[in-house]
């Protein structure tokens, strides 16, 4: 475990009502570093009876946290933000000893978590209704936003704070409260952030943690009539599931679900800006992003030389773990993660496709991967279809842009696509046609608190970030003032 200036942060336990626990059963699991396979810390096996407390301490909270003024519950989630900040280093380490990303990355996560804190801060204070004209003279007609109420959080371990305060942050400030259960992977880093909400803050039961099994607390947060709202990032399969089993108690729904992202490079785009872009789309968190470019479209007249200069820019990524500065790339998440890397590849090269750079597991050992890419990609094989979730870099040459735009559509998913050219026109013509919820132009980095990140088709419901992303922890009450008549 890495060495904390302020080792409170390092807290494996539940937060239940504003207070650290146990599972009722005293069981645990363990929290291992991917970079070596140690284990961190032992985290509480919880289940349905802790899960149910958290949910009814979310209940009473909500009574008086709803009614709080926007500007207190602005000034708290203020504390929270400048508290991460304040402890960005301890957080970073404690992101890169249970998720392998580099520090540097690490420190950016951690930065980009914050960032949905400070802007949902200052979108508390601006939860405005409407007044809407009356269709008689006697009656005001008003539309009033209130909060849904208590709600579910379920995250994924690629992004374990950003994911976090991408919920929290936005349901606070609406003024719900919140049950969360993080990742079995990356517990510590969200427990970190419940440690610091109470010191900022907030009150008992506003924000509650529970980790452990994950079917029972999901099933446990959707049977409850009282939790009202579920928010959910993780595999499509998942997040299927969760809205069958919403569907019983009707609950409000986002899902944040797989990705499949295309990344076109048309004959007119600066091969440079493109590469650069490709690597910060496809390498970061070692690939492992749910808008990761999982398919790289590359025009004719362009393809032999982003070919090589892609390669000569993937060959000095410095593979290692987390912990050494100066790394690019950290180790997969787990065994399985390295496995379905090995499986696409090997489709990918027995269906014809001709290795470029990389192509097996690192010297390293563990679940450390070389960043590899191949050529001559096509539309059967597997990755075509299924997001990787790891370094491997595909190029698909195609010859006429439609022919790209409809490869890049031919997938049930629809997150992001990103693409490379200098012709708006022809840019405005791919921005129209591409069947994602988010589109990149000219640039391989779009996450940002300020914009709404979401999905269509397979990709999942709803948005998180910019103003969007408060409303789906709000709902309309519409009231009619009759008898007014002069
Ligand atoms: P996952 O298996 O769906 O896990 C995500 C979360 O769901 C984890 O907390 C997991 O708990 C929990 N979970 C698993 N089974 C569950 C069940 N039966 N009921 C309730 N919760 C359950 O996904 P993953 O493999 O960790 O994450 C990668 C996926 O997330 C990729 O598909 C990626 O594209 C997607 N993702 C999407 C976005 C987005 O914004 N659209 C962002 C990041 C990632 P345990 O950890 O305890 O198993």
């Amino acid at each position: 475990m890495p060495a904390l200036k302020y080792p409170s942060l390092l807290n494996p336990r539940c937060l239940i009502d504003g207070q650290w626990r146990d599972a009722d059963s005293a069981l645990t699991f363990d929290v291992t570093n991917p970079a070596n396979g140690t284990v961190l810390a032992q985290v509480p096996a919880a289940g349905s009876a802790e899960t149910e407390r958290a949910i009814t301490a979310a209940e009473r909270a909500l009574t008086t946290w709803r009614k709080l003024p926007a500007p207190d519950r602005a000034a708290k989630l203020r504390r929270w933000h400048d508290l991460m900040l304040t402890h960005l280093e301890d957080l970073a380490s404690l992101l890169t000893a249970e998720q392998g990303k580099p520090l540097s990355d690490a420190r950016a996560e951690v930065r980009y978590a914050a960032s949905f804190v400070d802007w949902y801060a200052e979108e508390a204070r601006r939860i405005y209704g409407d007044v809407i004209p009356a269709p008689s003279g006697d009656r005001r007609i008003l539309a009033l936003k209130e909060p849904v109420g208590v709600c579910g959080a379920i995250t994924p371990w690629n992004f374990p704070y950003a994911m976090v305060t991408r919920k929290v942050a936005p349901a606070l400030a609406a003024g719900c409260t919140m049950v969360l259960k993080p990742a079995e992977q990356t517990p510590l880093s969200a427990l970190a952030l419940g440690v610091l909400a109470l010191e900022a803050g907030i009150p008992d039961g506003v924000f509650n943690i529970v980790t452990g099994d994950p079917a029972i607390i999901g099933k446990t947060l959707t049977d409850s009539p009282v939790v009202r709202k579920i928010s959910f990032t993780g595999s499509t399969e998942v997040g299927r599931l969760l809205m069958r089993q919403s569907a019983t108690t009707l609950k409000k729904l986002s899902l944040e679900l797989g990705g499949n992202a295309p990344f076109i490079v048309f004959d007119d785009a600066d091969i440079d800006e493109a590469v650069a872009g490709l690597m910060q789309a496809k390498f970061r968190n070692a690939g492992q992003a749910c808008i990761a470019a999982n398919r790289i479209y590359v025009q004719r007249g362009v393809y032999e030389a982003f070919s090589k200069r892609l390669c000569e820019t993937v060959a000095r990524l410095r593979v290692s773990a987390g912990t050494d500065e100066g790394a690019d790339i950290g180790p997969l998440i787990d065994g399985s993660a390295v496995e379905k890397v090995e499986a696409h590849l090997e489709d990918a090269l027995a269906h014809g496709a001709k290795l470029l750079c990389g192509g097996k597991r690192h010297a390293l050992g563990g679940t450390f991967f070389e960043p590899t890419v191949i050529a001559d990609a096509t539309e059967n094989m597997v990755l075509a279809r299924d997001e990787t979730f790891g370094p491997l870099a595909p190029l698909f040459p195609f010859d006429r842009d439609d022919d790209a735009i409809a490869a890049a559509n031919a997938v049930e998913y629809g997150l992001g696509a990103y693409l490379y050219s200098r012709d708006q026109r022809r840019i405005w013509r791919a921005i129209d046609a591409l069947e994602t919820g988010m589109v990149g132009v000219n640039s391989g980095m779009i996450s940002t608190a300020v914009a709404p990140f979401g999905g269509i088709k397979q990709s999942g419901l709803g948005r998180e970030g910019s103003r969007y992303g408060i409303e789906e922890y709000l709902v309309l009450k519409y009231v009619c003032l009759g008898g007014l008549a002069a």
